[in-house]
C-alpha cells in the first residue's frame, strides 16, 4: 500500500514538473528567437551610428543589400574571349578609367601650377577662372558630389549624378564624429584590458562595468610624436600594376559577372569574382618586381591570388594559422595556376603558422596583415558561422588584442625599408585606427624598430570612381571604403606602415 501511495505521489509530482516544463517551453517558444545576425545588426546600430552619423543609415542599408563584385582575369588562362564578354555586358576595364582619370588629374595639377604662376603676375581673377579645368563628375568622391550638387544649379548635373549624390544622403553639417559617446569595456576575457569595442555610453543599460574609452585606452589620446610615429604623405596616386586586368560595373550598375569558365587546355578558371574593396590593400602594398611578400593571414587566398596576378613578387608566402583554411588556399591556387607552371609554383609557398610567432626574421619586403575581424557584412549574412554567436563572445572581444599582436609581429618580420599593410573588413574604429595606434605604441615602447605611417588620403583619390571613401571621418592612420548602394564594396580599412629602421 505504502509503495503504491508513494508511486501515486511520485506520478503526481512528475506530472506537475513536466506540466511546468511544458508551460515554460510553450512560453519560451512564443518569444521570437534573436538570431546571430540580428544581434550583430543591433550591435552595429549601437556602436556605429554615433561614429558614422548621418551616413549610418545608407551604410546600413548597403550592408544589408546585395554586395558588388569585381572580376579579376586570370593571367594563367586564356581570357581574350572573357574580355569581350565583359565588355558586351557593359563592364569597365578599370585600368582604362584609372589611366584617364590620372591623366586629367595631372593636367589639372599642371594647370593650377601655371595658374598660380599667372596669378603672381596678373591678379585678374576672370583670366584665372577661364583657364581652370573642372574635374569630370565620375572622378568626384560621392560626398564631394553631394556637396557640389547642393550648391550648383540643378541643370548642371545630369540626372544620374544627382541621384548618385542624393543616395549618399549626406548632410554636410552631420559629419562630425561623436567621439565623446564611445566607451569600451574593461577586461572580461583575461586578455589585455585595453581594447574591447566602441559602444555609446547611453545604450549600456545593465553593463555598469563598462568604462569610458579614455579610461581604458589612454594611449589613443596620445599624439603621434608620443609614440614615435611620423606621418608621411604619399603624393603620387596609388599604382595599378600593369598585369592586373580587372573589370567592374560603374557606380549604380548592379549587374553580375557570369560564372568563371574552365579553360580545358590549361585546366584553370578564366577569372574570379571578389569584393572589389579587396583590391585596395593589395594596391597599397605596392609590390615591386622581385619583392619577397608575406600574406600573413591569407586564407581563403583572394588577396594572395591578386598579389600573384601582378606577376611582380620574387616570393609569395601565403600563411594562415588554421589547417582547414590553409587547404582552401592550396585549392584556390590549384584552380588558378596551371599544374607544372614551374616559374609560378616555385615562387609560391603556402605555410601554416601562427602569425604572432614569426620571430624577428626581417626577411620580407612587403607584408599584408589582413586580420580576422568583426567581418561586418559576413556577420549580417551568415547566421551559422557568426562571431556574434554567444559561444564566440570571448573570441570576438579578444580580436583587437590578436590584431595588434599580428601587426607588431609583422613589423618585426619586415626588413628595414619594407612596407606593412594592415587591413580589416570592419567599420569598427577600434579594430582599425585603434589597433594601428596600439601596435605602434607597443613597437615604440618594446622594440628599437622605427616606423612611419604613410598617409594615403591623396594617393587613393583617383579611385573615387570606384569607391566611396570615408575621408572626413576623423581617420588618423588608414583609409576606409564605406559600403554604399551605388558601389556596394567593403567595408575595407587599410593602413600602410613603413619600417625605417
Ligand atoms: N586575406 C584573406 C583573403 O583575402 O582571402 C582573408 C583573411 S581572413 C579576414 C583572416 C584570416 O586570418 C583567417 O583565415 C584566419 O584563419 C587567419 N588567422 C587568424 N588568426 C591567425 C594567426 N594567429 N596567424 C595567422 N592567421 C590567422
Amino acid at each position: 500500500m505504502i509503495g503504491l501511495a508513494a508511486t501515486r505521489n511520485q506520478i503526481l509530482i512528475r506530472n506537475s514538473v513536466s506540466f511546468n516544463i511544458l508551460k515554460r517551453h510553450k512560453k519560451k517558444s512564443r518569444e521570437p528567437k534573436v538570431t546571430n545576425s540580428q544581434r550583430a545588426l543591433e550591435y552595429f546600430d549601437i556602436a556605429y551610428a554615433p561614429v558614422y552619423g548621418t551616413r549610418w543609415p545608407s551604410i546600413r542599408l548597403a550592408l544589408l543589400s546585395k554586395p558588388k563584385y569585381m572580376a579579376v582575369l586570370n593571367n594563367f588562362a586564356s581570357y581574350d574571349e572573357t574580355i569581350e564578354r565583359f565588355q558586351n555586358l557593359g563592364a569597365w576595364d578599370i585600368r582604362e578609367k584609372y589611366s584617364a582619370i590620372r591623366e586629367r588629374m595631372r593636367q589639372r595639377r599642371e594647370q593650377s601650377q601655371a595658374t598660380s604662376e599667372d596669378r603672381d603676375e596678373d591678379t585678374d581673377e576672370t583670366s584665372v577662372r577661364s583657364n581652370s579645368v573642372r574635374p569630370s563628375l565620375v572622378e568626384l568622391d560621392d560626398d564631394e558630389l553631394a556637396a557640389r550638387a547642393r550648391l550648383e544649379p540643378e541643370g548642371r548635373y545630369p540626372e544620374e549624378y544627382r541621384l548618385r549624390a542624393a543616395a549618399q544622403n549626406v548632410d554636410a553639417t552631420g559629419l562630425e564624429v561623436d567621439l565623446a559617446s564611445r566607451v569600451i569595456a574593461p577586461s572580461e576575457t583575461g586578455g589585455s584590458s585595453l581594447m574591447m569595442d566602441y559602444v555609446p555610453a547611453t545604450r549600456l543599460k545593465g553593463l555598469e562595468n563598462w568604462m569610458e574609452e579614455a579610461d581604458v585606452f589612454p594611449d589613443a589620446s596620445q599624439g603621434d610624436q608620443d609614440i614615435g610615429v611620423t606621418v608621411v604623405k604619399q603624393e603620387e596616386p596609388i599604382d595599378l600594376p600593369k598585369m592586373l586586368k580587372i573589370f567592374a560595373f560603374e557606380k549604380g550598375n548592379i549587374s553580375d559577372f557570369p560564372q568563371p569558365r574552365f579553360d580545358p587546355q590549361l585546366r584553370v578558371l578564366d577569372h574570379y569574382a571578389m569584393d572589389g574593396a579587396s583590391l585596395l590593400p593589395v594596391l597599397a602594398l605596392d609590390v615591386k618586381p622581385g619583392d619577397r611578400v608575406l600574406d600573413m593571414c591569407a586564407a581563403p587566398g583572394g588577396k594572395s591570388l591578386l598579389v600573384l596576378q601582378t606577376l611582380m613578387p620574387g616570393l609569395l608566402v601565403s600563411n594562415d594559422v588554421s589547417e582547414g583554411r590553409v587547404k582552401r588556399i592550396r585549392s584556390i591556387l590549384k584552380q588558378f595556376v596551371p599544374k607544372g607552371m614551374s616559374t609560378i609554383e616555385n615562387l609560391t609557398v603556402v605555410t601554416q603558422n601562427d602569425g604572432c610567432r614569426l620571430g624577428e626574421a626581417e626577411e620580407y619586403d612587403k607584408i599584408l596583415v589582413d586580420v580576422p575581424c568583426l567581418t561586418d557584412r559576413h556577420s549580417l549574412m551568415d547566421d551559422d558561422n557568426s562571431l556574434f554567436k554567444t559561444s564566440r563572445t570571448k573570441e570576438r572581444l579578444k580580436l583587437p588584442e590578436l590584431q595588434s599582436q599580428l601587426l607588431v609581429s609583422a613589423l618585426q618580420a619586415l626588413r628595414p625599408g619594407g612596407t606593412v599593410v594592415y587591413s580589416t573588413c570592419t567599420l569598427s574604429p577600434l579594430q582599425n585606427d585603434g589597433v594601428v595606434h596600439l601596435a605602434l605604441s607597443r613597437i615604440w615602447q618594446e622594440t628599437t624598430i622605427e616606423c612611419s605611417v604613410v598617409d594615403m588620403s591623396q594617393a587613393v583619390r583617383p579611385l573615387s570612381f570606384l569607391y566611396r571613401f570615408g575621408g572626413n571621418l576623423g581617420l588618423r592612420y588608414g583609409q576606409l571604403i564605406l559600403p554604399s548602394l551605388l558601389s556596394n564594396f567593403g567595408p575595407m580599412y587599410c593602413a600602410k606602415i613603413k619600417r625605417i629602421r
